[in-house]
């Protein structure tokens, strides 16, 4: 049985905290180093419903992708939210762990899994991590599709394997237009319009897209974009990353018992469908207005 610190020798060797970006805060926010470890529980979000599965789950370590406070706090008190997480964390003798940016940017990485869930062959970094000799490192991923697919297939096949979420998928764009070549970053990817671009994908993947970067990127080409909810983009790396840890458990003789958490943590709960969708207002205009035809 390990100590608490081996797993996390483990952890970081898989994804080294020091190639997370500047602004973020990873690696251990709770735990005992020498405390041993037997179960171990991941998740996208450290978030209370999360820190209660792992409780009756009786896990002894939560690694999630998201960090619990990413800013400075002079506070743990049980009456904040955040507060609470921790004190259910170490009443419980239950360490977390986080892995952000370097699980986004790590080979796997979080963009991987997203490819590998949506059967996606992937070429290479969208943008890769210049302190790699080899190349394969960095934030999203280019991928091929074996067959072209329409966009709207495309987003049907991202609908079906991503975890059911209130929002599935929004797409923009032609949808009976070809994909051969898609862009995917997991996560937020307002940022990566540029290098989309620049690699000349005909579609781009990704989370929480808005209104003004999204009209930009369609005037300047015929990208196609199709907008999943963040919280289901990440979920993908959660099953890679607990088959990484199972297989570096079996390697040692640790006997680990690994979870993937399925409480859906995405804060959106409910989507309510337009009656009518039309590319002009007028046609919906007229419909409720119960105009003669
Ligand atoms: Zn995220």
């Amino acid at each position: 049985m390990p100590r608490l610190s081996e797993v996390i020798a483990a952890l970081e060797n898989l994804w080294p905290p020091e190639r997370a970006e500047a602004w973020d805060a990873v690696g251990t926010v709770v735990g005992e180093p020498d405390q041993d470890v037997t179960r171990v529980l991941f998740a996208v979000d450290p978030v209370q419903e999360i820190v209660d599965e792992a409780v009756r789950l009786g896990a002894d370590l939560l690694v999630t992708h998201h960090p619990l406070y990413l800013r400075g706090t002079t506070t743990v008190a049980a009456s904040t939210f955040k507060g609470r997480v921790v004190h259910t964390l170490i009443k419980n003798d239950i360490a977390l762990h986080v892995a952000h940016t370097n699980a986004d940017t790590a080979d796997p990485g979080v963009s991987d899994a997203l490819a590998g869930a949506l059967d996606l062959r992937v070429v290479g970094p969208l943008v890769p991590d210049p302190s790699d000799p080899d190349g394969r490192r960095g934030l999203g991923r280019i991928c091929e599709l074996d067959h072209p697919l329409t966009v709207r297939e495309l987003a049907a096949r991202a609908a079906e394997r991503l975890p059911a979420t209130a929002q599935g998928i929004r797409v923009a764009g032609d949808p009976d237009a070809l994909v051969r070549t898609v862009a995917v970053s997991g996560g937020s990817g307002d940022s990566l319009f540029d290098r989309v671009r620049a690699a000349g994908v005909d579609a781009f993947l990704t989370a929480d897209l808005r209104h003004h970067p999204v009209s930009e990127a369609r005037a300047h080409s015929p990208l196609a974009l199709l907008d999943a909810a963040h919280w289901a983009t990440e979920w993908p790396w959660c099953e890679l990353a607990a088959s990484q840890l199972d297989e570096i458990s079996d390697r040692n003789g640790w006997g680990l018992r690994v979870h993937v958490s399925r409480t859906v943590t995405d804060p959106w709960t409910a989507h309510a469908a337009s009656v009518t969708t039309s590319s002009t207002v007028a046609t919906a205009t007229t419909t409720a207005q119960g105009a003669p035809n």
